[in-house]
């Protein structure tokens, strides 16, 4: 698979919105797209018209950049959602919301997504107890997920918490910052999904 090996706030730039990859210094004066929001490239300033497959395209983009994932396992992703009942735009929404990896990072173990994923990959949480290092696993309703004993100990772990410890939590999710675990009280709603998206541009893309 291919890496993108540039600086990630260049996707934000060309997306026209925050994608939260780089941590806290998204949420300060740094963050490079508060500054030059426009698109990167010798030609980002001009104005360019984007009709049709162009927005649909730049939706998906957005979407699976947001959630730092591939071309390959956004496509997987969206199929799932397909074969779901319901509306395949909220299934989509709402499944990459439940990916354990997302689910990390919303609850302030990590700086984004792309660390969780990193984390989860290394093995540091735990899923109702036992060892859990996919991070595409959607959790459930009633679902723990905690630092492995060892990581909880970590220092750099354990100052990436400190750093969240005021970070809201959504709707659907509890933490409880004394046992450092996080529970998923329900499934997440398309009301709790905040990713500025417009999910059913996706689902024509993909149903061309
Ligand atoms: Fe995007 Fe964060 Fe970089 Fe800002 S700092 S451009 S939100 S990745």
């Amino acid at each position: 698979m291919a890496r993108y090996s540039e600086s990630v706030c260049r996707l934000c730039r060309a997306e026209k919105v925050k994608l939260f990859l780089k941590g806290s210094k998204c949420l300060r004066e740094k963050c490079p797209i508060e500054r030059r929001p426009y698109p990167p490239g010798e030609h980002g300033r001009m104005r360019r018209r984007i009709l049709g497959y162009g927005i649909q395209l730049r939706e998906k983009q957005k979407l699976k950049r947001y959630y730092s994932m591939s071309e390959r396992q956004f496509l997987l992703f969206f199929q799932r959602a397909e074969r779901k009942k319901g509306i395949t735009g909220e299934n989509l929404l709402t499944m990459l919301e439940r990916r354990l990896d997302n689910v990390v990072f919303l609850v302030g173990f990590s700086h984004s997504r792309s660390h969780a994923r990193q984390l989860v990959t290394h093995g540091h949480f735990r899923l109702n107890g036992r060892k859990a290092n996919i991070p595409s696993l959607l959790v459930s309703k009633g679902d723990v997920i905690s630092f492995r004993e060892k990581s909880a100990e970590h220092e750099e772990l354990k100052a990436i918490f400190e750093l969240n410890k005021n970070k809201a939590v959504p709707g659907w999710l509890e933490m409880d910052r004394e046992k450092m675990e996080a529970k998923v009280l329900s499934f997440p709603t398309r009301e709790d999904v905040t990713t500025p998206v417009e999910e059913h541009l996706v689902v024509e893309l993909y149903s061309k």
